[in-house]
């Protein structure tokens, strides 16, 4: 028979992200409402395989909700990638006798959640999607992701008022790697005249003819935002090869980089974060085990840890044609 929860575990792993201490405020204050007993691991799978982990109550979660980066710190963990690092993290939460785990992460989290649960299934896990990347299946939100590109969109409201001051071409580049939800967001809410994403739905010769149309109609400024895994390069190659074609305007690249990932989450953000929490202990307590809990339209719902990490959530066209029709 399987065990009854008493004892969880919860931490943060990956890259970090706004919301992620709202996430686990909610969880540890939902845990309490149950009488369970809550413990943090510090440093993610690292601390899981090196047994740190502290007792954590209601009043050691105050006042975090409104603070960025996480309580909890992460780590991007190797020695978990191995059976033998696996085995040792098993083993120590053995040693606290946890029943089951949180985890709060990314892709890459949900994957290590995976595998330990085949390998050891006596200790369930149930992921909340934290990245801003917002590139998990399963969930229309992920914690961290609201904030960022809000960020994002404060940085091209600033250029643009210098852009505006000159005849210049500002290429901004914003996280994402694989996926161009930052970067498709951050264009339609910073009315850019146009958005390179991962998903290469525009190439730079596309690009230079657009660029060309609007210098035709005197645009006196234009401002392009480029995902980091654009396929032709990031700003400064992009910049690099427009320059070659195109001589208009004044050509200026600026990086968000990390500033995206910093800074106070969104109000969207605590309350995704406060849902995800709340709902993976319900969730964990209803016997569901080995999923990742996420918002669908607006509805609280699981996915198997398989689907959310193999199964693709791709950018809506939509929103790509709306971002073309509205830019012109
Ligand atoms: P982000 O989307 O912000 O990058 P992430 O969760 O995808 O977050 P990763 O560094 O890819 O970040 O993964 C976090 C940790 O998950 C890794 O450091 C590693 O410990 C664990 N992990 C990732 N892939 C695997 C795997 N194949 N097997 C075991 N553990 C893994």
């Amino acid at each position: 028979m399987e065990k009854s929860i008493k004892r969880i575990a919860v931490f943060t792993s990956g890259g970090d992200a706004p919301g992620m201490n709202a996430a686990i405020r909610a969880v540890v204050r939902t845990a309490n409402y149950y009488d369970l007993h809550v413990f943090g691991i510090n440093r993610g799978y690292e601390g899981m395989i090196n047994g740190d982990l502290h007792r954590l109550d209601s009043r050691d979660v105050a006042n975090i909700i409104h603070r960025g980066g996480t309580i909890l710190k992460t780590a991007r963990s190797e020695r978990f990638k191995t059976p033998e690092g696996r085995r040792a993290a098993y083993e120590a939460l053995q040693a606290y006798d946890i029943d089951a785990c949180i985890a709060i992460g990314g892709d890459g989290t949900l994957t290590g959640a995976k595998i330990f649960c085949e390998e050891y299934p006596q200790i369930p896990f149930i992921g909340i999607p934290g990245t801003i990347d917002n590139d998990l299946f399963g969930t229309d939100y992920t914690i961290g992701y609201d904030t960022a590109v809000n960020t994002a969109v404060e940085a091209v409201d600033r250029i643009r008022d210098t852009a505006d001051s000159h005849n210049r071409l500002f290429f901004i580049e914003v996280m994402g790697r694989n996926a161009g939800y930052i970067a498709l967001s951050t264009a339609i809410g910073g009315g850019a005249e146009a958005v390179l994403l991962p998903e290469d739905k525009l190439n730079i010769e596309e690009l230079v003819t657009r660029l060309n149309l609007g210098a035709k109609k005197k645009k006196l400024f234009s401002v392009v935002i480029v995902a980091e895994g654009f396929m032709e390069g990031g700003a400064q190659e992009v910049a690099r090869l427009v320059n070659e074609r195109f001589d208009y305007y004044d050509i200026k690249v600026t990086i968000i980089g990390h500033l995206q990932r910093g800074g106070s989450p969104s109000r969207l953000d605590r309350l995704i974060a406060s849902r995800l929490g709340f709902s993976a202990v319900e969730l964990l307590l209803k016997g569901e085990r080995n999923i990742m809990v996420g918002i669908v339209k607006n509805e609280i719902t699981g996915t198997s840890f398989e689907d959310a990490i193999t199964k693709s959530k791709a950018v809506n066209d939509e929103l790509i044609r709306m971002a073309e029709i509205l830019a012109t």
